[in-house]
C-alpha cells in the first residue's frame, strides 16, 4: 500500500472532523494530481472506521470493563482489520467511482445498455448505482465511503443526480470528491462539501519520504525535484527513471519554445493540439512542465530582487494562461484554440531549463 507523504496539517484537520460530533458527509479534495488526494480520502475512511476509535460495546462499562484511553493522535491505528483493508484498497465499503463501468446500474428495463469501460466521463448509470448502494447498510464498516475521482468528469445529469444525495445523505454513507479542477463542478455541489485544498508538498518532505522507502539518495533527490511537490509522481519517477527522463526532455522542449517567435509557437501549438486527441494525459503533463518553467522564472525574478515589473507581470500572465488552458481542455473547449491562446499569452523569454525547487512557491 502506498503511504501518504506530507500533509500533516490536513491529517490533523481530518482527524478533528472524523472524530468530532458531526463529521461532514461530503468532502471535496481539491488539488493537483499526484499530491495524495485519494490517500487522504482513504485516511478519512480509516478515521471513521478504525476499531480503536469505536465506542466500547454496550454493557462493557457496566461489567467493570474500562477501555484504555485512546490518544486521538494515534488514530487511525493502522493495524485493525478495517485500517488494513482500507489501506490495501480491498475494503468492500470504500469504493472508488471513476470513469468506466464502476457501479454501472442501467435503468430498469434498459436491456440494451452497452458496457463502457473506456468512457471518459462518470455517467448517470454509475451515479444511480452509487445512490442505490448508499441507501443500503454497509457490509461491515460503520461508515461507507464513496470516492468520486475525478469529480470534474461527472457528466451533467450525473452531477444533478449526485447533488440530491449530497443534500440528504444517508446516515451511514459518506462521499469524497477528488478533483484538480473544482471550478468545473456545480456551485451547488461545492457548497455541499467541506473543501480541503491539497497543495504540493515541499521538496524536502518528498525527498525524506522517498528515502524512508529505501530509495537510493541520488535518485530520491532527482525524483523529488522533478515531481514538483507531488509525492505520487515522485514515487513513480523513482520506480521508473525512463518517465523522469521523458519529463526532463519535455522541460527542455518548452524552454526552447519559450524563446521562439510566433511561427515556432503556432507550429508547436498545432502539434500539441493534434496529440491531445489521442494522448490527453501527456498533453496535460506538458502543461505542468510549462507551469514549472514559469514558476521557476517567477522564483528567479524574486531572488534577483528584480525591479523589472514588466518581467514579473509577463510571468504571472503566463502562469494564468497555463491554468486557463488546463481548465479549457478539461471543459472540452476546442483544444487547438485553447492551446494557441496560451502560447500567445506567453512572453518571449530565454528560460533556464535546470529544475529548481519550485515547490517553494507553494509553501
Ligand atoms: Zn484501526
Ligand atoms: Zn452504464
Amino acid at each position: 500500500m502506498q503511504q501518504l507523504i506530507g500533509h500533516d496539517a490536513i491529517l490533523r484537520e481530518l482527524r478533528g472532523l472524523a472524530l468530532g460530533d458531526d463529521p461532514p458527509h461530503a468532502l471535496l479534495f481539491a488539488g493537483p494530481e499526484g499530491t495524495g488526494r485519494v490517500l487522504l480520502a482513504r485516511e478519512y475512511a480509516r478515521l471513521l472506521n478504525c476499531e480503536r476509535a469505536a465506542p466500547p460495546p454496550a454493557g462493557a462499562a457496566f461489567a467493570g470493563f474500562e477501555p484504555p484511553p485512546v490518544d486521538p493522535e494515534e488514530l487511525p491505528c493502522g493495524e485493525c482489520r478495517s485500517c488494513r483493508l482500507i489501506a490495501e484498497g480491498s475494503h468492500p465499503d470504500v469504493i472508488v467511482m471513476s470513469p468506466g463501468d464502476t457501479l454501472c446500474r442501467p435503468r430498469g428495463g434498459e436491456s440494451s445498455h452497452a458496457k463502457h469501460p473506456d468512457s471518459r466521463d462518470i455517467r448517470i448509470c454509475q451515479v444511480r448505482g452509487a445512490i442505490e448502494l448508499a441507501a443500503r447498510y454497509p457490509f461491515e464498516a460503520r461508515y461507507r465511503l464513496v470516492i468520486i475521482e475525478p469529480a470534474d468528469r461527472l457528466a451533467r445529469e450525473a452531477s444533478h443526480a449526485i447533488l440530491k444525495t449530497l443534500e440528504e445523505p444517508p446516515p451511514h454513507t459518506f462521499f469524497a470528491l477528488v478533483t484538480a479542477a473544482p471550478e468545473v463542478l456545480l456551485e451547488t455541489i461545492i457548497s455541499r462539501c467541506r473543501r480541503i485544498d491539497v497543495r504540493p508538498v515541499p521538496r524536502s518532505e518528498v525527498e525524506e519520504g522517498l528515502l524512508a522507502r529505501g530509495i537510493e539518495s541520488g535518485l530520491a533527490a532527482r525524483a523529488a525535484a522533478a515531481a514538483r511537490g507531488r509525492p505520487g509522481r515522485a514515487i513513480a519517477f523513482a520506480e521508473n527513471p525512463d518517465d523522469m527522463a521523458r519529463r526532463e526532455r519535455m522541460l527542455e522542449k518548452c524552454t526552447r519554445v519559450a524563446g521562439e517567435g510566433l511561427k515556432g509557437r503556432f507550429d508547436y501549438a498545432e502539434g500539441l493540439a493534434d496529440r491531445y486527441r489521442s494522448q490527453r494525459a501527456s498533453v496535460l503533463e506538458e502543461l505542468d512542465a510549462w507551469e514549472a518553467l514559469w514558476e521557476q522564472e517567477l522564483l528567479a525574478a524574486a531572488r534577483d530582487g528584480s525591479a523589472d515589473t514588466a518581467r514579473l507581470a509577463g510571468t504571472l500572465d503566463a502562469l494564468r494562461a497555463v491554468a486557463a488552458c488546463r481548465e479549457h481542455l478539461l471543459a472540452n473547449v476546442i483544444a487547438r484554440a485553447a492551446i494557441e491562446l496560451m502560447l500567445l499569452s506567453f512572453p518571449r523569454r530565454t528560460l533556464e531549463a535546470a529544475p529548481e525547487d519550485v515547490t517553494a512557491a507553494h509553501a
